[in-house]
């Protein structure tokens, strides 16, 4: 066994773990290929949030089987740890691995049976990694685990995990049913991964996690939490945007609830926590909030809104919304849109509600009509294209850091994460900081440096 690819759906936290998984690999000497075809072993890392994802991780495992007849598969991720059994059976030279905790050893001992190679010492650059790395030396032997990451390949921005497992049980969310157990990585291994990452060459750093605000805590429901004011995130932040040579720093996702006095004393504290905070909003209606088993109301999440745009500089609020949820009136929706614009959202994410086995909300009453869901959808979308383009004017004329994630299109995202392009002919390089004056557009800039 010499090469692998990595065949990653779904979430931010998924695309972490096959990080872990590359660096596993890698360690063992074996090299990783862009194309899985021709790979000797083949990993995918599946997503089954909806059934569209698990079908398209089914596809995913289906082609890697045909094209790649002789390399050994491993199913791994979220699909084969469901309860929904839309894995079925799969054949081929297979390894399925049901229990998430266990993907590490079951790896290693696959590799140990399939190759005669010894442990690299360092990771091997892989063919699409185009980020220059530094390797910092490995300080434990720890080839047989998952380990904090010391690159990350193939994007600009390095994510880095802090916390995993929910059992907050939204009506719609699958999730609890599969990362069941709620565990934080210790703030000592979270600011060794940032640092390592740091001396990379990485810029940009993205916190994720499944519930981040419930970092260190046993549940995510607040009302069960030893003392409920004390907010444990926002202490880990302060340390995290602390670590030397760290130009920025951004969280991926954040239930409102979370966001208090402490935490918005910490980004106003740090001028590297960039202003953008991503607060799922799901509903403009209380009464499909509590449907949704949401832990908040509308009043609750436009103060939150309101706090953080007196506090910080025209932060970019964006979120995502189901529509179409069952029961969801007239009245729900426009509410909805009632409080999509008064945040202003710089973007909204809009989902269609889809029905999801095993949840709760999918055998709710009162389902809507999918031209209905359709229309809803619709008007939001052309809102967000509005609201996008209203919140990336507020800034023209003025001067914003852009992060290269893509030099043909020389393109990348800036302090509140739009995408901005520039002009020119100067080569940029991915992964590169630069800055440039804000066209009128809120869409191209000039380069200044
Ligand atoms: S908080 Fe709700 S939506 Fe988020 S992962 Fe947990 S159950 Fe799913």
């Amino acid at each position: 066994m010499k090469t692998f690819a990595i065949i990653t759906l779904g979430c931010k936290v998924n695309q972490y773990e096959s990080q872990q998984i590359r660096q596993l690999l890698e360690s063992n000497g074996l090299c990783q290929v862009a194309n899985s075809d021709g790979a000797d072993l083949i990993v995918t890392n599946t997503c089954c949030v909806t059934s569209i994802a698990s079908s398209k991780s089914r596809q995913a495992i289906r082609k890697a089987l045909r094209n790649n007849k002789n390399a050994t598969l491993v199913v791994a991720g979220c699909l084969p740890a469901s309860p929904t059994d839309e894995l079925g059976d799969i054949g081929g030279n297979t390894l399925v691995v049901g229990q998430k905790s266990h993907l590490g050893h079951k790896l290693q001992t696959l590799i140990n049976e399939n190759s005669t190679k010894q442990p690299t010492e360092y990771s091997k650059p892989t063919q699409n990694a185009e980020i220059k790395h530094k390797h910092p030396p490995r300080t434990d032997n720890d080839a047989d685990k998952l380990n904090l990451l010391r690159s990350y390949t193939g994007q600009s921005r390095a994510f880095v995990k802090i916390q995993d497992g929910c059992d907050g049980f939204c009506t719609y969310c699958i999730v609890p049913t599969i990362r069941t157990e709620l565990n934080s990585k210790p703030e000592k291994a979270v600011l060794k991964e940032v640092s390592a990452l740091v001396y990379a060459g990485h810029r940009e750093i993205v916190l994720t996690g499944i519930f981040l605000g419930a970092y260190g805590r046993q549940t995510v429901r607040r009302w069960k939490w030893d003392e409920p004011r004390k907010n444990l995130f926002a202490g880990l932040l302060d340390k995290i945007a602390s670590v030397d040579g760290l130009e920025r720093v951004r969280l991926s996702s954040l239930e409102p609830a979370d966001v208090r006095d402490e935490l918005i004393e910490v980004f106003c504290k740090h001028r590297n926590i960039m202003p953008h905070l991503h607060l799922p909003l799901q509903s403009g209606s209380n009464s499909i909030l509590k449907k949704m088993c949401r832990q908040y109301n509308i009043d609750a999440f436009l103060e939150t809104a309101e706090v953080l745009q007196k506090k910080l500089d025209r932060p970019a609020i964006t979120t995502d919304i189901i529509v179409g949820f069952p029961g969801e009136t007239e009245k729900d929706f426009e509410e909805t849109m009632t409080v999509a614009k008064k945040v202003g959202f710089a973007k909204m994410h809009v989902f269609s509600f889809s029905r999801r086995k095993n949840t709760p909300a999918y055998s709710m009453d009162n389902k809507l009509a999918p031209e209905v869901i359709k229309q809803r959808s619709k008007i939001l979308h052309e809102l967000d294209e509005k609201g996008q383009e209203i919140f990336r004017e507020k800034f023209s004329g003025e001067k914003v850091g852009v992060i290269i994630e893509d030099t043909a299109e020389r393109k990348g995202r800036c302090e509140r994460y739009f995408m901005v392009s520039f002009a020119g002919n100067k080569p940029l390089e991915r992964g590169e900081l630069v800055y440039g004056t804000l066209n009128e557009d809120g869409k191209t800039a000039k380069l200044t440096h």
